[in-house]
């Protein structure tokens, strides 16, 4: 037995989805709360009191957001293409890339790019060799830094 976060009601573990994350393997909420809770965060809420006619609708938001910021998401899906593109992959080093995210999430750590895709300095390339696995907590100590201060003067002297 359980006891949700949110309803504070104990309930049986089938009344939870599984997060493997959490010490006790289960969600803090149970699924009826998590459910509840998502329909608000999307503004789809069967509760008429929570979520009014005419009120404010995160996926209508997000919509409208988009179409006034056109250029800056076509920027973005365009550099993403880009960095695909920069380095065409074999099937094999697809299915290798594959294999490392595969491998991260077995071992509950993040893919990380050695060189970073976005910095001013060098440019990262999504393959293979360029992938490490990292726990999380050292992805977001790296931030987007370059690796080699000592590499990096190297290259632009
Ligand atoms: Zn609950």
């Amino acid at each position: 037995m359980l006891s949700c976060y949110s309803c504070q009601q104990i309930k049986s573990e089938n009344e939870f989805y599984r997060e493997k994350y959490r010490s006790r393997g289960y969600s803090i909420y149970c699924k009826s709360c998590t459910l509840r809770k998502e329909r608000i965060r999307n503004g789809t809420s069967l509760d008429i009191t929570r979520n009014p006619p005419g009120s404010f609708n995160r996926q209508e938001w997000s919509k409208s957001y988009r179409a006034a910021n056109k250029a800056y998401y076509t920027e973005k899906s365009i550099s993403r293409l880009r960095i695909k593109q920069a380095f065409p992959l074999t099937k094999e080093q697809k299915k290798q890339i594959v294999a490392i995210y595969k491998r991260a999430q077995d071992e509950r750590m993040v893919v990380d790019h050695y060189h970073p895709l976005n910095h001013p300095l060098c440019c990262g390339l999504h393959v293979p060799w360029n992938l490490d696995v990292i726990p999380h907590e050292e992805n977001a100590k790296k931030s987007n830094k370059f690796p080699e201060p000592d590499l990096l003067f190297q290259v632009t002297v």
